[in-house]
């Protein structure tokens, strides 16, 4: 057997090891979640995805969605709630501009309380709620946030 010392010096390695390899964040449990603000195409532009955020922080709720948000890319599949989604039952489900089609209402039906905002009043999505607010969400969710806001100081 013929041995071989080859002269290595550290700085002629050009390979590099790689990070430690860590686990990613973890995909988020809509499960576990008490409150959940769920944002349907009522919001007709990802650029207003904030207005329905700003519920979500003031509430301390995980953020939902129906499948067209998701299917955009408004927001990651992930949050995704109904039939092809995530199946929920959260305390409280605030839907926002979803109209209660019924791939999405298998998924959250079974929520404790369900708040619905949405602009037509016979939106399926009332047939579920037990709270429902019709009007434009531009308008209700700002007012909203403020009274969570002075309610919880
Ligand atoms: C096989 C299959 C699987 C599916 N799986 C899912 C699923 O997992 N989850 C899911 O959600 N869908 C799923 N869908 C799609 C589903 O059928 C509906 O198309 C979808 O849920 C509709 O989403 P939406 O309510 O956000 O949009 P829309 O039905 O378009 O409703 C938008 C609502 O916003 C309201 N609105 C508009 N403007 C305003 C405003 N300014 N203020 C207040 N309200 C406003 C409107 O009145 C309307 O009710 C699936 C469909 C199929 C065929």
């Amino acid at each position: 057997m013929e041995k071989s010392a080859p002269e290595l010096a550290a700085g002629a390695i050009r390979q590099k090891p790689e990070a430690p390899f860590r686990e990613s964040a973890r995909a988020v449990d809509l499960t576990a979640a008490e409150i959940i603000v769920s944002v349907g195409r009522g919001i007709k532009e990802k650029e207003n995805i904030g207005v329905v955020e700003e519920l979500a922080k003031a509430l301390g709720a995980e953020m939902a969605a129906s499948r067209p948000i998701c299917d955009n890319g408004w927001l990651p599949m992930e949050r995704q709630v109904g039939s092809s989604g995530q199946t929920v039952a959260p305390k409280v489900y605030v839907a926002v501009g979803i109209s209660g089609a019924i791939q999405h209402l298998v998924g959250m039906k079974g929520s404790k309380t369900i708040v619905a905002i949405n602009k037509d009043a016979n939106a399926p999505i009332f047939e579920v709620a037990d709270y429902g607010i019709v009007g434009d969400l531009f308008e209700v969710v700002p007012a909203l946030v403020e009274e969570v806001k002075r309610v919880r100081g």
